[in-house]
């Protein structure tokens, strides 16, 4: 795998300094900023590491800002004081949050989580079609209906993930853990929360369905 390049959104140094140490430590390539305008004026990185609480912007409009101009993965450092409310933090377009405080190593097995749910899809290049959803894991475009459709990294493996098994029945704890990689850190609210993201921007075309008292599955729509 090529060197994954973070950008660290953080304006209290001391912690910015140990993060930096422990990514680079393990051979990730960090790159600093401590405010909101500097995180979105970088360029060029694979997953973001964002401070909630900045000097010149509150970070949940950084990271809305950000989602409106890359599909890289963005993780929210939350302090816990802070009353940060994880559910909007997820609809704002982050794909995670860890909470203040914690220790490099925590930062550094949460990264290397989402880095490999994000290669994990593309072990198989095939692209995945369900009905008129064509899922192609190796550009991580989707579209249905022919037209493009841009998802998050997390909604994009959600997706992926029920679409590679037509019909299997997954359970929210089952995607957590098969597609999170942590089931005991998020609640399972946050499965149905990606999952009516999904469903909003695929529209009538969505193929997740909902197996009442069980959880989802993919399937083309029976209508014709
Ligand atoms: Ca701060």
């Amino acid at each position: 795998m090529s060197v994954v390049r973070i950008l660290l959104v953080e304006d209290d140094r001391s912690i910015a300094n140990s993060v930096v140490e422990g990514l680079t430590a393990e051979g990730f390539s960090v790159d600093h900023a401590g405010t909101g305008a500097a995180a979105l004026a970088a360029t060029g990185y694979d997953m973001v590491l964002l401070d909630l609480g900045l000097p010149d912007m509150d970070g949940r409009d950084v990271c809305r800002q950000l989602r409106t101009r890359t599909s890289a993965p963005i993780i929210m450092l939350t302090a816990r004081a802070e009353e940060f409310d994880r559910v909007l933090g997820l609809e704002l377009g982050a794909d995670d949050y860890i909470t203040k405080p914690f220790s490099p190593r925590e930062v550094v097995a949460r990264i290397k989580s989402v880095v490999r749910r994000a290669a994990l899809v593309s072990v198989d290049d095939r692209p995945l079609e369900v009905g008129s959803v064509v899922l192609d894991p190796v550009t991580r475009r989707v579209t249905a209906g022919g037209e493009p459709v841009s998802l998050t990294a997390t909604e994009f493996d959600l997706l992926a993930h029920l679409m590679s098994n037509p019909g299997r029945v997954y359970s929210r704890e089952q995607l957590l853990s098969e597609v999170w990689g942590y089931a005991a850190i998020v609640g399972t609210r946050t499965v149905d929360v990606h999952v009516a993201q999904v469903r909003s921007k695929l529209g009538d075309s969505c193929p997740i369905r909902t197996v009442r008292g069980v959880g989802y599955s993919a399937e083309a729509s029976e209508s014709s």
